[in-house]
């Protein structure tokens, strides 16, 4: 569509110009969709024999991305955020949906916005099929709709005692970011760039999540800190948790920009990380192994499940830490 580049743009402008053509790159996300976006609805075709993941987040500025940062950024952290839920169920990315609430039609933003959308739905493997538009204080809420095998599915209850703890990838990066970010942390030009990287463009771990269908116990993705996601895990099992300090995957940039205590409590109660903290019994710790070649995701053994309630962390030391505290939560 040629619309002239002086004029005000129309929701239906922005639509047609922006979000019409989003992640549909990629040909198998394509199969599900049957309508896309310019009509009431969108259809998607469920594949035989599965069911529907839904699974919905806002992110506004300010409060979940510092206000003034970069759209391509913003758009690649909101899609991968939504995704990440999917991965620790376990589904497959068939579509997704967004709601944007935007200050201004400012081409500018919406053009990079659109673009760091395109390439993160492009990654993942999911098509744009519809969404809605409105202005005020820019907000932008994702839905996610995605495949699960009749039956499965990653739940957050079915941990049981002697099950193992593993979590992917690195733990405390994002809420570091965060503290450099907003000046609380000092770290030099490659520091900051991987710091960053880590904060918006978390790695949503799908394709191992759905091969974990068949391994774990229990899932969940850290978005609030691994006390809280995993005590998520542990109040909907019935169970409780010891966890070692030393065997926290930590990246070498965030040991080299924090002492070893501060790097601790990141990796304990930063939130951001959207790494899977997931639960699978011993005998599966061969094909852990395996998998995390396959896919290419670290994968560390974290600790245990026990009976009773709670997480208990033992410090390098050998102490037992304060687990007090456990990461962000709204309205509190
Ligand atoms: P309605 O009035 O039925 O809600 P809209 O005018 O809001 O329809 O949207 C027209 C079409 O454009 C619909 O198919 C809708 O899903 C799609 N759409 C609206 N906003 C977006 C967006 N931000 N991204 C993708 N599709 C969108
Ligand atoms: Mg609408």
């Amino acid at each position: 569509m040629d619309i002239d580049d002086r004029a005000n743009l129309s929701e239906f402008d922005i639509i047609a110009r922006y979000f019409s053509n989003i992640g549909f790159a990629s040909p198998p996300g394509n199969a599900a969709v049957a309508l896309s976006v310019g009509d009431d609805c969108a259809i998607l075709t469920v594949p035989a024999g599965q069911r529907l993941a839904l699974s919905i987040d806002t992110l506004v500025e300010g409060r979940h991305f510092p206000t003034g940062a970069d759209p391509f950024a913003i758009a690649e952290r909101a899609l991968a955020v939504c995704i990440s839920d999917l991965a620790a169920m376990g589904a497959k990315p068939l579509a997704f949906t967004l709601a944007l609430t935007l200050p201004a039609a400012d081409r500018v933003w919406l053009d990079a916005f659109s673009r760091g959308l395109h390439e993160s739905a492009n990654h993942y493997l999911i098509p744009l099929v519809g969404g809605d538009i409105c202005a005020g204080p820019l907000s932008i809420t994702i839905q996610v709709h995605g495949a699960l095998p009749a039956n499965a599915g990653l739940l957050r209850r079915g941990a049981v005692p002697g099950d193992l703890i593993f979590v992917t990838g690195k733990l405390g990066d994002a809420a570091a970011a965060l503290d450099m970010l907003q000046g609380r942390l000092q770290a030099d030009y490659a520091q900051q760039q991987y710091l960053n990287s880590r904060f918006y463009r978390p790695d949503a771990r799908v394709v191992l999540g759905q091969a974990l269908l068949d391994v774990a116990s229990a899932a969940i993705d850290v978005s609030d800190g691994l006390l809280a996601d995993l005590g998520h895990i542990l109040s909907a099992s019935h169970v409780a948790a010891k966890i070692f300090s030393e065997q926290l995957p930590i990246s070498s940039t965030l040991a080299a920009v924090a002492g070893r205590e501060q790097v601790v409590d990141y990796a304990l109660r930063g939130g951001d990380d959207y790494e899977l903290c997931f639960t699978a019994g011993a005998q599966h710790r061969q094909q852990l192994v395996e998998y995390a070649e396959l896919f290419d995701v670290p994968i560390a053994e974290i600790g245990e499940i026990k009976p009773g309630m709670g997480v208990s962390c033992i410090g390098d030391n050998g102490d037992e830490l304060n687990t007090e505290h456990r990461g962000f939560q709204h309205f509190q």
